[in-house]
Formats: structure tokens, C-alpha cells, sequence
């Protein structure tokens, strides 16, 4: 299952070369209170030692969500992968944008968790019925749209229960772990 990222665009994105950021991406990318993109790093670096900074896509934007939507359906029917992973939906926390252009309500909200969902079953709608969508983490707000979630659970008591495994519904398949007993090590999920 080939791995994408769902929610972040590269600012150099060929190379060191700002390629479509600015011109494509940056529109559709949340902004702070002042109308600055929020940027993340990971720890990578690009060629000429400096961080590489990846903005946080806006999910209620067409743009991005035909962007993944694109992307998706194109490594099912072009590659004929049996699913997708798209990565940090269920693990990032929803950031406040106040872009106005974004036709959301500024700042938080439900507008967040809807978009990516509208996101999702527009890809299943579109995708082959035999072809999965997983993510990384555990929000429960998505559950109703993905069929797997990537769930690395710090164990470290032998107390541990299936909890979520038996209240996830639609999301069929939870796997990964990161086991920190030092022995004992449990499955969790
Ligand atoms: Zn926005």
C-alpha cells in the first residue's frame, strides 16, 4: 500500500526550487491570523542544509481536495494498488485557519473534521469498490470513512484492553504498535 501525505505541501517543491507552491499550492494553504501560511518541519533537510518546511493544506479548499482525490484514484487505476495510505488525517490536530477566501467559518470548527471526511467519500465514491483508504493515528471523527487506521499504541502495563478496536465500527482495521514494555510485550491493537 503506497503512502501519501494528506494534508502537507512541500514549499520547495522541486528540489530547492519553489515549483508550484506559490503559484498553486500557496492559495489553498491555512493561514494564521495574519495571513501567514502555517509551516511545519519534520527534521529533514533540503540540499543546502536548511529545514525543509512543508505547509499545512487547507482541507475545506477544492484545490487540495482534488489534489489527494487525483492523487489516490490515479495510483489505484493507473498502478493498481489495493489501497492508500494518507498519511497524519487522524493524527494531526485541526489548525485554526482564518483564510476568508476558504468559504469556511474562520479560526476552529466541525468545518475541519467535515472537509476531510467530504474529501474521503468523494474518493470512495469514485475509487474501485475492492480498494481500501487508511490513515495514520486514531481521531474517532473519521472513522465513518476509512476503512484503517495506522494506530502505534505506547504500551507499557500488561493492563491494556481492546477498547478501541471494539467501538471503531466502519474503520475494520486498526494495525502497528509501539511496544515499550520492556518484555511483556502486548497486542493492543
Ligand atoms: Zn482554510
Amino acid at each position: 500500500m503506497p503512502y501519501i501525505n494528506g494534508r502537507l505541501w512541500d514549499t520547495r517543491d522541486r528540489g530547492k526550487e519553489d515549483f508550484q507552491f506559490t503559484a498553486v499550492a500557496r492559495p489553498a494553504a491555512t493561514k494564521d491570523e495574519a495571513g501567514k501560511p502555517y509551516l511545519e518541519s519534520y527534521g529533514s533537510k533540503e540540499s543546502d542544509g536548511s529545514p525543509v518546511q512543508l505547509a499545512v493544506m487547507c482541507p475545506a479548499t477544492p484545490l487540495w481536495q482534488a489534489k489527494v482525490r487525483q492523487t489516490v484514484l490515479r495510483l489505484m487505476n493507473e498502478y493498481g494498488t489495493k489501497g492508500v495510505y494518507i498519511d497524519q488525517i487522524a493524527a494531526a490536530a485541526p489548525v485554526l485557519c482564518f483564510d476568508r477566501g476558504h468559504g469556511h467559518p474562520t479560526g476552529g470548527g466541525h468545518w475541519w473534521t467535515d472537509s476531510y471526511n467530504a474529501m474521503v467519500e468523494a474518493i470512495r465514491r469514485e475509487k474501485p469498490a475492492d480498494r481500501m483508504l487508511t490513515t495514520e493515528c486514531n481521531a474517532e471523527p473519521y472513522v465513518k470513512s476509512l476503512d484503517g487506521y495506522l494506530t502505534g499504541t505506547g504500551v507499557a502495563t500488561t493492563r491494556c484492553r481492546p477498547f478501541r478496536p471494539s467501538t471503531a465500527g466502519r474503520s475494520r482495521c486498526s494495525a502497528g504498535r509501539i511496544a515499550v514494555a520492556p518484555r511483556r510485550t502486548l497486542l493492543c491493537e
